[in-house]
């Protein structure tokens, strides 16, 4: 018999494993990834049991309750966990918890409920008031007797009243927000002819209850299963009171239903279900290594399948064929996107290929949206769940797939909240625990990823050619549709600095102007796109060059035109535009670069009346906007749309003829070992917009740095020179795939403090270096990052650089609890 349990602790800094008993009245309820509520110290805390066992050494206290009969994690999510833990460096108990849906891994609350009279005989001061508390205003939280008792040791008084009997301590979950929602439901309960005979006798003759009564049974009588009450209400003009009515005589029955909160709901409604496309040849070979992969996936399992397929080449078909054939195999698969409001097609086209089958991690969920939708995948009611890297985690007992699309992305880096991981290097792990074929897709895939795809040998599955659907001449019954190879759309780079030695100073260039000119004649589609937000890039001084900052961040503020303002995008600090420069008291002061407000103020200028869409982080902070805004372009409701990065990704808009890129240039000059990269997967999917309908399309690229191989590349969409060039620099200057690199940085108001604490720290590594007989490691820095300060913290970073830079940290982990470690981060910024 298992009497002990080893548990893992939600509580930040506590990165041990803790051993418990577990009492008889728990036994055989608590399993390996069940979550339970132990005692820690003074307090109560969150646990997940790892590992149940006969024997332990340490264990003293007793686990105090299961919250969850069913594991909350998997056996194979505990050993990624673990994996993940050792390679990112971050305790186990980040990672274990943040596999949970939020809400769930909260800090336990106990309900504290009096169960013994007024009178408690002999009892210390805290006792009594606790007594009397719970006694006037009934069963209380912890956290609410916290704020009302004075007594910080009133838990201790407390375990002396629940020993003797007079006080009930029980932990409270789900949480409210998380917990099960159930609609109530009415449904006939007697046989319809009885139903129907009752009809005139439901209250007095001509009165209006007997009419709202009479509706309600008829309507039951016609649909003879539980209803939604609200319903009923809505079709009878009925109320509570009549329902309890017809209850009372035994006419309907009322219950309580749980529903699932689906967020997809209306959505999986639009579309009709789809049927599988016929394949071109390149789908058909690529589809049929994954199908082979997935029938002997033991083997397989070992090495993920790259896809990599130019933009518009037919990439989703194949996860809808693949998935498909795990369905019917009885395993469930994963689809893990970038950011799924940017991915609507990609949802849409899942939900109508599986009606009822496709569950949706979101960022926007309500957290009672997120745990059902997590405890349906748990039931094995769902066969296919899509959201972004953290649906990676969702437990799916079958799971035989798991599919990324563009794999590429950093937003697959968690870097916001610890523990920091890469969803890519995850799933491989994951992928080769439960057996499941692993598919990264891209157009670009990301260096290091091709780089190891060629060096060991991984599958690499080419979709060098677009696929374009061509209408059938008119009378032609079916196929209504052919598939025919498209060319990517051609692209025109333009040389900014010419432009003005012309003459020209408007943001736009003369050829994007004529083309612009003939898109609208035609009554097609052009998407503008920027990098950046706001009005302007950033303001300074015409007279002396002075650069207005953010005071807290230091990094050059934004200007926004409705209202004019200007704003830190780190932390939100915002203030007037200066009339007079700080510096030289000059009064021009000006606004350099652009944004989307000021093309689009431009752009109506230049062609008034034309239809105008903006797609950026403030156009779609309301949720549902990002889907309004490309339904509405999908729709021809507008003629140009304008955007930044978000419309890089996932989007099939085949009236879309011209892509204009603004500016090219802008991050291509940070200092960052992958903004070259970056750059380049930005253009290319953004040129990858262009020309997806039968009508072909352009992209025009207007530069201040025309000669740049990024741009020269990303023009003449050759992923490979590009690969090659980049690759040969990363060799010479030691960068991955050549290196592995962790970033290690430090946080603190106090400028000096962050110096000092940098200082001392590379002093450490650098011993660490010197004693250990592992292969080489450089240390680069300390030196202040790229972003100086965040939040009104200064920041400072070393970087260290080697073969395995994690395995010289690892033993001294301890002692860089107050740093962020970072492995392998896909920025130094
Ligand atoms: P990607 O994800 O590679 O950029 P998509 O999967 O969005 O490309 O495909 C681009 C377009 O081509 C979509 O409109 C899709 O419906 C269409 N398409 C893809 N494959 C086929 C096919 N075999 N037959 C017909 N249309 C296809
Ligand atoms: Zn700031």
């Amino acid at each position: 018999m298992h009497r002990y349990a080893r548990v893992v602790l939600d509580l930040p800094g506590v990165g041990r494993e803790f051993d418990y008993i577990i009492p008889s009245a728990l036994q055989g309820r608590v399993q390996k990834g069940v979550l339970v509520v132990v005692p820690f110290s003074d307090r109560r805390a969150y646990g997940i049991v790892i590992e149940t066992c006969t024997q332990s050494e340490y264990a003293q206290r007793m686990i105090e309750s299961v919250l969850d009969d069913r594991p909350v994690v998997a056996p194979s999510q505990i050993e990624l966990a673990r994996i993940l833990s050792e390679n990112t460096l971050s305790p186990l108990g980040a990672i274990l918890f943040s596999m949970l849906p939020p809400g769930l891994s909260q800090q336990a609350d106990v309900l504290y409920t009096w169960l013994g009279s007024d009178e408690i005989g002999e009892a210390g001061e805290t006792e009594r008031a606790l007594m009397r508390l719970l006694v006037r205003r009934g069963p209380l939280r912890g956290r609410q007797i916290d704020a009302a008792l004075p007594y910080r040791d009133w838990r201790t008084a407390a375990r002396r009243l629940i020993r003797r009997g007079l006080l009930r301590a029980e932990p409270v979950l789900p949480p409210s927000s998380v917990r099960p929602k159930v609609v109530r439901t009415a449904q006939l309960a007697c046989s319809p002819e009885e139903a129907q005979a009752q009809l005139p006798h439901l209250g007095r003759p001509g009165s209006v209850a007997l009419v709202r009564r009479q509706a309600m049974l008829r309507f039951l009588i016609q649909e003879p299963w539980p209803l939604d009450v609200t319903w009923l209400y809505a079709v009878s003009g009925g109320n509570r009171a009549d329902l309890d009515y017809l209850a009372e005589r035994g006419l309907i029955r009322l219950s309580e239903t749980e529903v699932w909160r689906d967020p997809l709901e209306g959505i999986a409604a639009v579309d009709e279900p789809t049927a599988p496309l016929n394949l071109t040849s390149d789908q058909q070979r690529a589809l049929e290594v994954i199908l082979e992969c997935l029938h002997q996936s033991e083997e397989a399992a070992k090495k993920p399948i790259l896809l990599f397929g130019v933009t518009g080449s037919g990439k989703i078909e194949i996860y809808l064929q693949s998935v498909a054939e795990a369905l019917v195999q009885g395993k469930q698969a994963l689809v893990l996107v970038p950011e799924i409001a940017l991915t609507p097609q990609l949802v849409r086209r899942f939900l109508a290929r599986f009606p009822g089958q496709v569950g949706l991690i979101h960022s926007r969920l309500s957290a009672g949206e997120r745990y059902d939708t997590w405890r349906r995948a748990r039931d094995g009611r769902l066969g296919v769940v899509i959201g972004p890297r953290s649906a990676l985690f969702t437990p799916m007992e079958r799971l035989g797939l798991i599919i990324l699309d563009e794999a590429h992305e950093p937003s697959y880096y968690q870097s916001e909240t610890p523990p920091y991981y890469h969803a890519v290097q995850a799933a491989m792990e994951y992928a080769r625990l439960t057996s499941s074929v692993l598919v990264l897709g891209s157009a670009t895939p990301d260096i290091v990823q091709y780089y190891r795809a060629q060096k060991e040998g991984w599958p690499v599955l080419r979709l060098p050619e677009r696929v374009q659907t061509v209408l059938a001449p008119k009378g032609q019954e079916s196929p209504n549709v052919t598939v025919k190879p498209a060319p990517l759309p051609q692209v025109k780079i333009v040389d900014m600095r010419q432009e003005l030695k012309a003459g020209n100073r408007s943001i736009f260039s003369r050829a994007l102007l004529e083309n612009l000119e003939q898109v609208i004649q035609a009554g097609q589609q052009a998407i503008l796109y920027l990098n950046r937000l706001g009005a302007s890039t950033y303001v300074f001084c015409r007279e002396c060059g002075y650069v207005l900052k953010c005071p807290r961040c230091e990094i050059p503020l934004t200007y926004h035109l409705d209202p004019a303002e200007l704003i830190c995008h780190r932390c939100n600090y915002r203030r007037l535009v200066p009339k007079t420069c700080p510096q030289c008291g000059g009064h021009e002061f000006r606004h350099y670069g652009l944004g989307t407000e000021r093309v689009e103020q431009e752009l109506g200028r230049t062609f008034p009346g034309i239809r105008i869409l903006r797609l950026d982080s403030s156009t779609s902070r309301v949720k549902g906007a990002v889907d309004l805004i490309l339904t509405h372009f999908a729709h021809h409701q507008a003629d140009v749309l304008i955007g930044t990065q978000m419309l890089a990704k996932g989007l099939d808009l085949p009236l879309v003829t011209l892509v204009g890129i603004v500016l090219a240039d802008v991050g291509l000059t940070l200092p960052d070992f992958r903004a070259a990269e970056r750059a380049f997967q930005l253009l290319t999917q953004v040129a990858g917009r262009a020309g997806r309908g039968p009508w072909g399309g352009r992209v025009i690229l207007q530069t201040f740095q025309p000669e740049h191989y990024a741009i020269r590349y990303a023009a003449h969409h050759d992923y490979e020179g590009f690969f090659h060039h980049e690759l040969e620099l990363r060799r010479t200057i030691g960068y991955p795939p050549f290196a592995r690199l962790v970033r290690l940085e430090f946080r603190h108001k106090d400028r000096r403090t962050v110096e000092q604490e940098s200082e001392r720290m590379a002093e450490h590594i650098r011993r660490w270096i010197s004693e250990s007989d592992q292969p080489r490691c450089e240390v680069i820095g300390p030196a202040p990052c790229f972003y100086t300060r965040l939040e009104g913290r200064y920041r400072w970073q070393i970087v260290l650089r080697g073969e395995d830079p994690i395995f010289l940290l690892r033993p001294h982990f301890s002692e860089l609890k107050d740093w962020r470690v970072e492995v392998d981060p896909p920025s130094l910024l």
